[in-house]
């Protein structure tokens, strides 16, 4: 019997450790070439920046490090504040003049 291409394992041509999904490939890959170098101490998933790791974490440990100062509502990954932070622009409740920290 012929398997699917779909079926068809994929495996790292450096220790032919075999993964399910071509992005579990991919984050494995980044750490043969050392693109993340961070690493996650709960799962041991790499990241190329503490700012990435830092997010990661806070997803492990329930901490949500950034608030909307308008609606007080938390998030883990300072992206998803920004993209909140867009739709209170949209709505006129925060002025453009306000400068996002950091
Ligand atoms: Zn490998
Ligand atoms: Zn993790
Ligand atoms: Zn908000």
């Amino acid at each position: 019997m012929e398997s699917t291409e779909s079926e068809r394992q994929l495996f790292c041509k450096l220790c032919n450790k075999i993964f399910r999904s071509r992005q579990g490939l991919k984050n494995h890959m980044g750490l043969h070439q050392g693109i993340y170098r961070y690493h996650c101490p709960y799962c041991g998933k790499g990241f190329s920046g503490t700012w990435s790791l830092k997010g990661h974490i806070a997803t492990h440990t329930g901490v949500r490090e950034f608030k909307c100062h308008v609606c007080n509502k938390e998030f883990s990954y300072k992206q998803h504040l920004n993209s909140h932070l867009k739709l209170h622009r949209a709505h006129g409740q925060i002025s453009s003049k306000i400068e996002e920290s950091g």
